[in-house]
């Protein structure tokens, strides 16, 4: 029998045909833990799991936690919701039973850096970030997260004082102050008579604006 596993496998089975991932893990003294298990398929005890893993059956897949390829291979083919629970598992269970301390981490699908707590670790649609890297992907005008190839360098003076912000923001504020300076160049024309408001740029934009000034 292996030990210290993590087995991945189709669980679930309520009415029909539903399933739905489970997992189990097998320490290094052979004692069985289950992790997540649902439905009639779901295991909780060693005596099935093993037959499951003597099945050997083309959806049950085993992770050697010995391994840190193996447990970086669970992270990058597995979704990030599930590796996120998963991780979660063994911090509790780092937590509760101190004597047996399971090394176990996930992947960044930015940096590939490894992450132990799961405190440590964003999801962000089919990523899994690390902290650093959540951040240098996040707008810190609009808090929205756009990857770190969409953040770009502004002038802070034009807006609103931040320095790395998303394409988006800047389109907008750019679009932001052009309207409030041909506001302004307007304001200026009708009191002092210069830019002439019927020449040029101006007679432009006021043709284009309907009602003009
Ligand atoms: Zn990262
Ligand atoms: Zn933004
Ligand atoms: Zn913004």
């Amino acid at each position: 029998m292996k030990t210290n596993i993590l087995v991945c496998y189709e669980g679930g089975g309520y009415d029909g045909c539903y399933w739905e991932w489970n997992y189990f893990y097998i320490d290094k003294q052979g004692t069985f833990h289950d992790i997540q298990s649902s439905g009639r398929a779901g295991i909780d005890n060693r005596q099935d799991a093993e037959q499951l893993i003597e099945r050997d059956e083309t959806h049950t897949y085993i992770y050697n936690l010995s391994n840190k390829q193996d447990i970086e291979t669970f992270s990058k083919e597995t979704h990030p919701v599930h590796v996120s629970g998963v991780l979660q598992w063994f911090n509790d269970y780092n937590a509760h039973k101190a004597e047996s301390f399971i090394d176990f981490f996930v992947v960044c699908s930015v940096c590939d850096g490894q992450i132990s707590d799961h405190d440590d670790m964003t999801i962000e649609d089919k990523d899994l970030l690390c902290y650093d890297c959540y951040m240098a992907g996040e707008c810190p005008c609009c808090e929205s997260y756009i990857g770190q190839e969409s953040i770009i360098r502004v002038n802070p003076d034009e807006h609103y004082d931040h320095i790395w912000i998303c394409t988006d923001c800047k389109e907008y504020h750019d679009d932001e102050r052009e309207a409030h300076n041909i506001e302004d160049i307007r304001w200026q024309a009708f009191c002092t008579g210069t830019p002439d408001m019927f020449s040029g740029e101006l007679r432009e934009q006021r043709l284009q604006t309907s009602g003009g000034l």
